[in-house]
Parts: structure tokens; C-alpha cells; sequence
């Protein structure tokens, strides 16, 4: 059951939103209900509007959602209790570490990262390790996480961690943001994760779950805007430990509970103040723009063909070797001559082998 305490008036005009005995609402049955009890209450005199504003957070003057406070607590009550212990929030987590995780996990499910990110730990423990490591040993050590430009990308990083900053990850946020492959949402979660300070980590997970909860939207926009990154920004307490808190809670939220496809309502701590579920979960308005990615059959099938071809080799690879991997030879040498130019590849007269 959902409480609902309409704009302007007290506890005691406390309604109640029906819902089904799972806690979910019927859908459509929510703007019913609000359009009833707003006329209603106009009625009663006890609201002076009749916009359906007590299920919808609205931003106030600055874009700060109005109840946001209670979606920032009841969010990190829920995580306190249920996070994943997944092993880059250990407590003897070091920011290299962290750094490593965001990078790993940018493009690649978790469950997928774990395993990886603890042997590559052991192997490297810290910036400098990776430095000097030989670039073939990284990614081989990638393995199948997808995307291996990020390992080219995080070697370069441990290189210059190792050379300009003495083998320390840097806390401030500008200086994370100069480090070959961090970008935005990697140097806020840096921030926030490794050393529990303030900053708007602001990825695909929170900017769905401020769409639904806040926006009362099926999804955000394909492409970030500058209004979510007010929003995010706005949603973000001003204290470092609550904002770290908030970052990893609407994370989590995000990720196992607020999914993308299949949004386990039933089970989320959230529901009642969610905008989205109380609207009736209304339609995608951008699902026509939405491009869904295919495997099978793409470049990136292919060149993950070959690169996985390269890792299992103890060294060079021939020609002819390579041009069994994929039957369409115009498709197969382009794949070849984008990883040779993205310096995951190198050629020789008549084999391919990694980088040394
Ligand atoms: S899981 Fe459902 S109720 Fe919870 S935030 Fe997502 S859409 Fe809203």
C-alpha cells in the first residue's frame, strides 16, 4: 500500500493508493485514484490543487526534487542491508583497485568482472605492477571482458599513475579526470568509492533510476542531457560519507532491482515513492530512437574471433591461420586492420602476434 499525503495538506489526509496484494498498482488505476481524490479534495478543501503533484517528486526552484531526502534513506537503508560483497568493496579495498573495477566494469556485467579483477589483483596489486607488465600478459589477463582497448587504456593509466603520481591514484577529481582512459563517470566513482568523498557518479543504473523515481519515465533519453546531470547533481547530498552512500545505493538499486527490461517492482524499497510505478508505468516515449546492439555477426563478434585466437597463442599467429576464423574475408580484414590500428594487433610479413 502506498501512502499518499496530498500537496498542502496534513497526516490526517492521508490516502491510500490501491494496489494489488503484491504491493504493485494497476496499471492505470493510479491516475484514477489521483484524479478522484484531487477533485475530491478540492471538495473537502483540505488541497487547493487538483494536480496529481503527491506521487510525483517535483523539483523545487533549484531542481532538487522535493522528497529526495527519503529516497536518498530509504535507498541506503536497503543498501546497508543487501549490498553484493563484491570484492572491490572490501574493506581493504585500495583506489587502484577501485580505479581497476570502474574500468573493468564500464561495458561488462559484473558477475563477468569479479573473477577477473581478482586474478588480475594478485598479479598486479598496484599501478606500478601493471606499468611494467608486458603488454601481452594484460590482455591475455582481459580474457573475454570485451572492449580490450580498456586494458591498452588501463595500462597507459598505471604508467602514468606509477610515473607523474609516485604510484598513487590522485583524489582530486581533475587530476583522476588527466588519466589516460578515465573519463567522467569513471573519476566521480573514484571519488566516491575509493575515497568516500563527495562527486555526481552518474551512470547508465542512476540515470534510470532518477528517471523513474523522480521523472516518473519509463527510461531516461538515449544520450545523457544536461537536465539529468542537474538533477543528479541536485539529488547528490552535500556531505561526502551521504553522497557516497547515495552514489553506491542508487547504483545497486540500478543494477539488480531497477533493471533496464524487468524492473523488480515487488521487491523494491523504493516503490512507494517511485513516480514511474505510480503513474502507471507509462510507455518509452523515446523507444523509436533506441537502437538495440546485436553479437552475432558484427565486427565486434569478429574481432573478438581473432583476439581470442591471439591470447590462446604462445606467440605469433599465421596468416592463414587468422583467415579461418571468419568466412567473410572483407568483413575479417577489417576487423584485422582496426585492431592493428587500435595497437591491440601487430603484423608481420605473414602472422599477427599481441603487442609484446
Ligand atoms: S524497481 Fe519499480 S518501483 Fe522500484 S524504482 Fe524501479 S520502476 Fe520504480
Amino acid at each position: 500500500m502506498a501512502p499518499v499525503l496530498p500537496s498542502g495538506g496534513s497526516a490526517a489526509h492521508v490516502r491510500v493508493l490501491p494496489t494489488y496484494g503484491d504491493g504493485t498498482v494497476p496499471r492505470g488505476r493510479a491516475r484514477r485514484f489521483v484524479r478522484r481524490h484531487a477533485r475530491r479534495a478540492t471538495h473537502n478543501g483540505w488541497v487547493r490543487t487538483a494536480r496529481p503533484a503527491p506521487f510525483r517528486p517535483r523539483p523545487d526552484e533549484h531542481g532538487t526534487p522535493l522528497d529526495v531526502d527519503e529516497l536518498r534513506s530509504v535507498t541506503g537503508e536497503w543498501f546497508a542491508r543487501t549490498a553484493r560483497p563484491l570484492p572491490w568493496r572490501a574493506a581493504d579495498r585500495t583506489p587502484w583497485g577501485v580505479l581497476v573495477s570502474e574500468v573493468m566494469s564500464q561495458q561488462t556485467p559484473v558477475a563477468r568482472v569479479a573473477p577477473v579483477w581478482v586474478e588480475w589483483m594478485e598479479r598486479w596489486p598496484d599501478a606500478a605492477a601493471l606499468a611494467a607488465a608486458p603488454t601481452a600478459d594484460v590482455l591475455r589477463a582481459w580474457g573475454s571482458l570485451g572492449y580490450p582497448r580498456r586494458a591498452l587504456r588501463l595500462q597507459e593509466c598505471a604508467r602514468v599513475v606509477a610515473e607523474q603520481h609516485g604510484g598513487v591514484v590522485p583524489e582530486d577529481e581533475a587530476d583522476l579526470l588527466a588519466l589516460p582512459g578515465v573519463g567522467t563517470y569513471t573519476a566521480a566513482a573514484v571519488v566516491a568509492f575509493a575515497f568516500g568523498r563527495r562527486s555526481v557518479v552518474l551512470d547508465t543504473n542512476v540515470r534510470r533510476v532518477l528517471a523513474r523515481t523522480v521523472s516518473g519515465v519509463a527510461l531516461p533519453a538515449p544520450s545523457p542531457t544536461a537536465a539529468e546531470a542537474a538533477l543528479a547533481a541536485a539529488a547528490a547530498p552535500e556531505d561526502d560519507d551521504a553522497a557516497a552512500l547515495w552514489a553506491a545505493s542508487s547504483m545497486e538499486l540500478g543494477a539488480v532491482v531497477c533493471t533496464a527490461r524487468a524492473p523488480r517492482c515487488d521487491a523494491c524499497p523504493v516503490a512507494g515513492l517511485c513516480a514511474w510505478r505510480l503513474a502507471g508505468y507509462p510507455d518509452d516515449e523515446h523507444a523509436s530512437r533506441r537502437r538495440s546492439q546485436g553479437w552475432a555477426g558484427t565486427d565486434r563478434q569478429v574481432r573478438g574471433r581473432v583476439m581470442g585466437a591471439l591470447r590462446a597463442a604462445d606467440g605469433h599467429v599465421p596468416r592463414a591461420r587468422v583467415l579461418d576464423l571468419w568466412p567473410d574475408r572483407a568483413q575479417l580484414d577489417r576487423c584485422v586492420a582496426s585492431l592493428v590500428e587500435d595497437g591491440l594487433v601487430e603484423q608481420t610479413d605473414d602472422a599477427y602476434h599481441l603487442p609484446a
